[in-house]
C-alpha cells in the first residue's frame, strides 16, 4: 500500500516536472502567453524572465474594449447635442423670439452636462488599472517536483546494480552472503545457509 502510494506520488510529480518543463518552454517564444478564459476573469499563462505565471491582460484589454465602445458612443451623442445647439442658436439669431432663446437655453444647458459626463468618464479611464501579475520562479519548482520522482530512479538504479553484483559473484540475491560452496538446485541445501531464503537463479524478478 506504501509503496504504490510513493509510486503514484512519484508519477504524479513527474508528471508536474514535465508539465511544467513543457509549458515553459512552450511559452518562451510566445510575448503574449496561452489565453485561459473563466467565468469570473480572463487571464494569460505566460513566462517571463525564468518566471511563470499569470496575469490579466486579457481581462483588461476586455475592459478597454469596452471602455472605448462606452466612449465613442458618449463622444457621438455630445457631438449630436453640439449640432442641435448651433441649429437652435441660429433660429434664436433668425426670429429673436423668447420660445427660441429658452429652446436654445435648455440645449446648451444639455450640452455641458454631457461634457461633464464625458470628463469624469475620461477620470476612470481603466488603461490606468495596473496590471495584475503572479508569477513564480520557474527552475526551483522544477527542481522540488523532479525531487521524488528523480530519487526513486536513483534508488531503483542502485538495486538493481547491487542485484547484478551479488548475481555475478555468486552470492545470495537477499543478503548477499557468499553462495559459491552452496549447491545448486532447489532443494533444502540450495537455500541460503545466511538468511535460509532460496536464492541464486531460482529467485524470479530480483
Ligand atoms: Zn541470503
Amino acid at each position: 500500500m506504501l509503496r504504490r502510494l510513493n509510486i503514484a506520488g512519484a508519477i504524479l510529480s513527474a508528471v508536474i516536472c514535465i508539465t511544467l518543463c513543457a509549458t515553459w518552454a512552450r511559452l518562451l517564444p510566445i510575448r503574449d502567453g496561452i489565453p485561459l478564459r473563466g467565468p469570473f476573469a480572463d487571464w494569460r499563462l505566460m513566462s517571463l524572465n525564468g518566471r511563470i505565471g499569470f496575469d490579466d491582460r486579457p481581462g483588461r484589454n476586455r475592459i478597454i474594449d469596452a471602455w472605448r465602445q462606452e466612449g465613442s458612443e458618449r463622444i457621438a451623442e455630445w457631438r449630436r447635442k453640439i449640432s442641435r445647439t448651433v441649429e437652435l442658436y441660429s433660429a434664436w439669431e433668425a426670429s429673436r423670439s423668447p420660445e427660441a432663446l429658452s429652446a436654445y437655453d435648455a440645449a446648451e444647458a444639455a450640452q455641458k452636462d454631457m461634457s461633464d459626463v464625458i470628463t469624469a468618464f475620461a477620470d476612470r479611464d481603466p488603461r490606468w488599472k495596473p496590471l495584475a501579475t503572479h508569477t513564480l520562479p520557474i527552475y526551483p519548482l522544477i527542481i522540488a517536483t523532479s525531487l521524488w520522482p528523480g530519487g526513486m530512479f536513483f534508488l531503483f538504479v542502485r538495486r538493481r546494480m547491487m542485484l547484478r553484483r551479488r548475481r555475478r559473484a555468486g552470492c545470495c540475491l537477499h543478503c548477499g552472503y557468499d553462495l559459491r560452496a552452496t549447491p545448486a538446485g532447489d532443494s533444502f541445501l540450495s537455500r541460503c545457509p545466511e538468511c535460509g531464503r532460496v536464492s541464486a537463479g531460482s529467485v524470479a524478478g530480483l
